[in-house]
């Protein structure tokens, strides 16, 4: 997939939105879904996507969604850093295959990170116990303002 193109509407966020796919919520509005990535990097993981736009990228998200979504990005970040003590974070969002993107619906990952641990490799870690995700999720959510 490269950075131009149509947007497909069977990718995997589209249809967890539909709700066709389970997820692990963090929270929700009518804008954005914030809800545990299944193949962790790191403990807490969390990915935010639009509710409403189909911008596959960054170069396609519409300014006032982005907003909406980086501010919804910053207040899971802070429920995660509350939640679980990391000792920093990451933000990361990927455009395009050759960018490492592999959903093509534009998502923010927040990654906690602690000192001195390794996270695991974009696209190389394994599926997590979903009641495990459950269980950080519902301290993640627990902790936001
Ligand atoms: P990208 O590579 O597009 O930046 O990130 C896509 C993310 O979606 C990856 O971190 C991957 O682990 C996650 N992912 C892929 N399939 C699913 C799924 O079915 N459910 C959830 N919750 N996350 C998924």
């Amino acid at each position: 997939m490269s950075l131009t193109g149509a947007y497909d509407t069977d990718n995997i966020f589209a249809r967890i939105l539909r709700g066709e796919i389970p997820n692990v919520t963090v929270w929700q509005d009518d804008q954005v879904l914030a809800f545990m990535d299944v193949f962790p990097q790191s403990e807490g993981h969390v990915l935010v996507v639009s509710k409403t736009s189909t911008a596959r990228n960054l170069l396609e998200i519409e300014p006032e969604v982005l907003t909406a979504l980086t501010a919804a990005t910053q207040r899971t970040a802070k429920a995660v850093v509350k939640a679980l003590d990391p000792d920093g974070f990451s933000i990361m969002q990927f455009n395009g295959e050759a960018g490492g993107q592999t959903v093509f619906h534009l998502h923010f990952h927040i990654i906690p990170r602690w000192a001195g641990r390794e996270i695991k490799g974009h696209g190389h870690a394994p599926m997590a116990d979903t009641d495990q995700l459950k269980t950080l999720a519902a301290r993640i959510a627990a902790a936001l303002d």
